[in-house]
């Protein structure tokens, strides 16, 4: 039996892997897909302490070098069941069958991109509607895309597409954004950005390819817009469902838990943008990463 399990390999999940081997304790990190989370398709961030300007891609990877180096166990498959108590010890099994059994869970399962859930949403994602301005911008250099979203992520991906499309669009439902003032100053003072503040994409228009929208006024008045791409980013939910046996969750579906990371069941804890708070940022979700295996490797050894 190893001392923590820990569920996700984000920004969360894997600081938590570097202080519990640090603290001496064994450790398996689960991870469903690339190690890394959310960050890894963020251009540039800018609010880390002590690394401005940093890539979300170089940042993840280092984070996973840093684990790895520490003797961090990984397994890349996705935990199907998470069963058990702190008296007789967690088990968990992923989809091709891993059995895991573990003192303690740390549960950084972090988040999903939320979809639009419109007619052709899925038969356009790759022929004009991407989640990931990093990932796919390139495509669409010197066309024009449109963004949907008003939070950080939305105003961040227009940003970096001002910078290689011809004309770049952000929709977004309400008559502010929700993102920090600073990105929003920085996105205005680009000239080839246009913004269309309350409205929501409520269509879909295309062949083979998208070539463009339909946007809904919050008066009940709709448009057409033309365009190549559409970038969705608007927001994120929780995936923690496999959870419900060893964790309470809020309706939201997020993972009850205060700032020292502890869930309703002792030997599990959350931490991160899967778990209850109020500010989901990087340094959070290492904030939360440190708290709780610095906890879990204490209850492993007993103490
Ligand atoms: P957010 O939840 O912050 O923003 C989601 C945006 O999408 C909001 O503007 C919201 O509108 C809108 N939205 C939600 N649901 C719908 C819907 N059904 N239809 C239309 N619009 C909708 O998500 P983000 O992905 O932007 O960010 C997630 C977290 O990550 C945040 O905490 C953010 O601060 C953080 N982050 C930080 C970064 C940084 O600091 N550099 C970079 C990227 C993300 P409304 O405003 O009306 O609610």
């Amino acid at each position: 039996m190893i001392d923590v399990a820990i569920i996700g390999a984000g920004t969360a999940g894997l600081t938590a892997a570097i202080y519990a081997r640090r603290a001496g304790s064994s450790v398996t990190v689960f991870e469903g897909e690339a190690p890394g989370g959310q960050i890894i398709n963020t251009p540039e961030i800018d609010n880390f302490p002590g690394l401005p300007g940093v890539s979300g891609y170089e940042y993840a990877n280092k984070l996973f070098e840093q684990a790895q180096a520490l003797g961090a166990e990984f397994v890349f498959d996705k935990v199907k069941v998470a069963e058990g108590s702190l008296e007789e010890g967690f088990r968990l099994t992923t989809e091709y069958g891993t059995l895991c059994e573990a003192k303690t869970v740390i549960i950084a399962s972090g988040v999903k991109r939320r979809e639009m859930g419109l007619a052709g949403e899925q038969e356009f994602t790759g022929r004009g509607i991407s989640y990931c301005a990093t990932c796919d911008g390139a495509f669409f250099k010197g066309k024009t895309a449109a963004v949907f979203g008003g939070g950080n992520t939305a105003v961040e991906d227009a940003i970096y597409l001002a910078g290689i499309c011809k004309k770049v669009y952000i929709i977004h439902r309400r008559n502010q954004f929700r993102a920090d003032q600073a990105l929003v100053d920085e996105l205005l003072a680009h000239d080839n950005v246009e913004t269309k503040l309350c409205f929501t994409v409520s269509g879909i228009r295309g062949e083979d390819k998208l070539t463009g929208v339909e946007l809904t006024n919050i008066d009940g008045s709709r448009e057409e817009l033309t365009t190549d791409a559409l970038f969705v980013a608007i927001g994120l939910i929780p995936e923690n469902g496999v959870f419900k046996d060893i964790a309470e969750l809020d309706d939201a579906g997020y993972v009850v838990a205060g700032e020292n990371c502890e869930t309703s069941t002792p030997g599990v804890f959350a931490a991160g943008d899967c778990r209850t708070k109020d500010v989901r940022q990087l340094v959070t979700a290492a904030a939360d990463g440190a708290v709780a295996a610095v906890a879990a490797s204490r209850l492993s050894r007993g103490g």
